[in-house]
């Protein structure tokens, strides 16, 4: 089927008259069609900030297009749920590319130009994060268009993507404890006990939920929505990835801190989180003050540079910190670990003097590329510069641009510039890794900030013996540590090289006859520090083979006579090759080797 705008709109979108109170919420109204292609022309300039475009056609094929009506009051957690909701409906049509286009017909209720236009462009900027093929048509104008929908039952539909927009709130314990009327016991429990069971039929193979569940990683409850449960085995692959995380920056000469989750109200009105962020954030009450759960840990940190005074020969002082923060979710978009609201970021500030940044940003650079590599993730940089609207002098930009962009210039790395694209508060540079299903994700950050030095008054004694202004730089290399274990479990399918994986080796008998020469095997690994595990259950060979593959184990030792009488072992990879004749010495020397290099297999 092919057909007009005008023929879409009459038979998809119901618009009932909206109940105008003012409790009521703010909403994005979109309207998803899946299309052969879009044509559409700027033809006159409307809003007073339409945006500079040409008066030429411009055709997109096979794509999903995303008419978006942004009403009062919506803001960017509104505008990601609304693209978290057409990339799942992409992945159901296996679509990958998108058409952002402002279209003002679906509400009655229209936010401002200037609101619209910045949820709109939040709406493009977390599709490419989130790796989609993305396309934004120009706003303000009015636009001729054409659109020919595919002709299948899923190609067209729309939603309501709502948010409440208040601050989150946590009772307390005192204020929560009283049972809600009329709920037993039991039917408690069958809330709160609900685990959330994935089915291989129904997702994709190499789904980081479902291999979670079979590697046995992690876990997710009602009890806690968007919070993950880590188990042991997915302790050991989070510990281990961060025991190299820290050796890493313990070679590049940072320190480690921790400051607390719950800080005081007044401490994030002075950061201006409660100001531009408190809708992400949650709240709680101890005796009469009020506190909030962090959403970012450089306040805390900041708190700790400022105890003491520091002279320009200490610096630059570089801190970090696996600091857990909550940031509030819609719930109809939490996805296993990709998007939760509670999560381990691995940050690190560093405080500097206005003549470090080049140097100190090449460090950073080198550090987040080299971890990178080890995981065989290619990736690509994005330097973002000054937008519009921003804070700080042109004195303090030129020099913030010109020590990002002469960090990335002097390491001779290709980026791509984004103008305009900064935050308020300073310029950045994004990283962008590809995994290897071709998808690429937002991982690493390197923002450059002037706000938070002048409002906590962070000062150094410079040579001069006056006070100098320090300048700051937020940074992270994974990001999140949930997101970025998901992205690795998909990455490997759970076939983590042998460093990270939870169980290295299993020795299997091959009857019961020799099972105390596997378990001397066994002894033997262990006492190596391998995680090993010996199967001298009743279960058959085959079953017992056929279970550690299952769990992703990267070598299968089987023992049987003749390797008992040989004093060998046959050790079988996660490919099916069997080597045979190997001494268990042997075996060790060649796994230690392939962990001290951190392998990729
Ligand atoms: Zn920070």
């Amino acid at each position: 089927m092919s057909c007009t705008i005008k023929h879409v709109v009459g038979t998809c979108i119901r618009r009932e008259p909206r109940p105008q109170t003012k409790f009521e919420e703010p909403e994005l109204r979109i309207l998803q069609l899946h299309s052969d292609y879009v044509e559409y022309e700027p033809v006159k300039k409307e809003a007073p900030n339409a945006e500079d475009a040409e008066k030429k056609k411009i055709r997109v094929e096979d794509v999903v297009l995303l008419l978006t009506s942004v009403e009062k009051g919506d803001d960017a957690s509104v505008a990601r749920a609304a693209v978290d909701e057409t990339a799942s409906f992409m992945r159901k049509l296996k679509a990958s590319r998108v058409l952002v286009y402002p279209y003002a017909h679906l509400s009655s209720d229209l936010a401002g130009p200037a609101e619209a236009l910045s949820v709109l462009k939040e709406m493009e900027a977390y599709a490419r994060e989130l790796g989609l093929d993305t396309r934004r048509a120009v706003f303000g104008w009015t636009k001729r268009f054409k659109v020919a929908v595919k002709g299948h039952p899923l190609a067209e539909q729309s939603r309501t993507i709502r948010s409440d927009g208040e601050p989150r709130r946590i009772d307390t314990v005192q204020e929560r404890m009283p049972v809600k009327e009329g709920k037993s016991l039991d039917e408690m429990k069958s809330v709160v006990f609900r685990q959330a069971k994935y089915d291989s039929e129904k997702l994709p193979a190499n789904d980081h939920r479902l291999i979670g569940q079979q590697m046995d990683l992690y876990s997710f409850h009602d009890a806690a929505p968007g919070m993950p449960f880590f188990h042991h085995n997915g302790m050991i692959v989070v510990n281990e990835l961060l025991g190299y995380w820290r050796e890493v920056h313990r070679r590049a000469d940072y320190v480690e801190a921790r400051t607390p989750i719950i800080l005081n109200r007044q401490l994030w009105e002075i950061s201006g989180h409660w100001d531009k962020y408190r809708e992400n954030m949650y709240f709680t009450r101890i005796d009469d003050d009020e506190y909030a759960l962090k959403p970012m840990n450089c306040p805390g940190g900041i708190l700790i540079f400022k105890g003491a005074s520091h002279s320009y020969r200490d610096l630059p002082l570089r801190v970090y910190e696996l600091g857990i923060v909550h940031r509030h979710e819609l719930s109809g978009v939490l996805s296993g670990l990709f998007r939760v609201r509670c999560f381990t970021q691995d940050d690190a500030h560093i405080f500097m003097r206005e003549d470090q940044i080049t140097d100190e940003v090449v460090g950073v650079i080198r550090l987040i590329t080299g971890f990178y590599g080890v995981f065989g993730f290619e990736y690509r940089m994005e330097l973002s510069t000054r937008p519009q609207k921003s804070i700080g002098t042109d004195e303090q930009w030129a020099a913030a641009e010109y020590g990002l962009r002469g960090a990335l210039d002097s390491l001779g790395v290709p980026y791509k510039l984004n103008p305009g694209d900064g935050a308020f508060y300073g310029p950045k540079i994004d990283f962008h890794i590809k995994d290897a299903m071709g998808r690429t994700w937002q991982c690493g950050t390197i923002q450059l900030d002037m706000t938070m030095p002048e409002k906590f008054d962070l000062d150094y004694m410079g040579a001069d013996g006056q006070p100098h202004r320090v300048v700051m730089v937020h940074r992270t290399v994974m990001g999140s540590i949930e997101r970025f274990l998901g992205i690795l479990v998909e990455h490997f399918s759970g076939k983590f090289p042998v460093w990270l994986a939870p169980e290295q080796a299993t020795v299997i008998p091959i009857s019961d006859k020799n099972s105390e020469y596997a378990s001397k095997v066994g002894t033997l690994l262990d006492g190596e520090g391998f995680r090993v595990r010996v199967d001298n259950t009743s279960n058959t060979m085959n079953y017992k083979v056929r279970d550690a593959q299952h769990r992703r184990v990267p070598y299968i030792l089987v023992v049987g006579s003749k390797e008992e009488a040989e004093g060998t072992v046959a050790v079988r990879d996660r490919t099916g090759k069997v080597e045979y004749g190997a001494t268990p010495d042997q075996f060790i020397q060649a796994l230690k080797a392939k962990i001290e290099s951190k392998e990729i297999n």
